[in-house]
């Protein structure tokens, strides 16, 4: 039977005071991007007060909300990562075959949510959100937590040689996560990338969980862009403090 939403309980739990969910086609989280909004009460079980979705651009910049956040309050610009250290508040990103990354430090109680295609993976936006973590919330890196979701996969991600040449820039090991079809195009493990640039930043690899779920290859359970061809809607996944009851 497939599942509304998939969770990661090595990851976070309600015991360590988080609540988090990559989300699938069937899910129905109500998100409006630029738009602080509420939660219908119970409709997933979530305890998060106000969730918030922004516009994504494909870039490595991050959205810092280290203040409450009413519900219909605006958010104009574009961020591929929301960060809160607020209870009650669910940053959530939406993907189809891009990878959605969530952090979290259980000891400096602050929590992350990524949104990583390939560009932004190669522009290195998932350890630049991890070193804000550790710049602005005073996080240790030993200490961060961190789920990679279901993405396309390397079983059906091609990629072609523009993707691989920019790769291949900025990440030595970089045939450690390409298997090549041809000549001029190879399949790209997203996550796999997304996780060794993790590690490169130091965190511990008991610490990095990730879902191995193809958005491509599983049509019941995920959009995917590359399969459908339009953009028909999208996965949402989110991460929130719980707050005091
Ligand atoms: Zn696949």
């Amino acid at each position: 039977m497939a599942t509304e939403v998939i969770t990661v309980a090595s990851f976070a739990s309600a015991a360590d005071g988080v609540e988090h969910f990559f989300g699938t086609r069937l899910s129905a989280v109500p998100v409006t991007p630029g738009r602080a909004s509420t939660h219908e009460a119970g409709s997933q079980g979530h305890r998060a007060r106000v969730i918030l979705s922004v516009k994504q651009v494909h870039g490595t910049d991050a959205l810092v909300v280290d203040r409450p956040v009413e519900e219909g309050e605006r958010f104009e610009g574009g961020w591929d990562a929301l960060v809160t250290d607020q209870p009650g508040l669910m940053v959530t990103v939406r993907t189809a075959d891009c990878v959605p990354v969530l952090l979290h430090d259980p000891k400096r109680r602050v929590v992350a949510a990524v949104h990583a295609g390939w560009r932004g993976a190669v522009a290195g936006i998932v350890p630049k959100t991890a070193a804000l973590l550790v710049s602005r919330f005073g996080a240790r890196v030993k200490d961060l937590r961190m789920a990679i979701g279901p993405s396309a996969g390397p079983c059906c991600y091609e990629v072609d040689e523009p993707v691989l040449t920019r790769l291949r820039h900025v990440f030595s090991e970089w045939p450690s996560v390409v298997s090549p079809v041809d000549t001029q195009k190879a399949h790209l493990d997203l996550r796999a990338f997304v996780r060794r640039q993790a590690l490169a930043e130091g965190l511990e690899a008991k610490h990095v969980a990730t879902v191995e779920a193809c958005t491509i290859c599983r049509p019941e359970a995920f959009y995917s862009y590359r399969r459908e061809g339009v953009v028909k809607a999208t996965m949402v996944s989110g991460i929130a403090l719980v707050p005091d009851r």
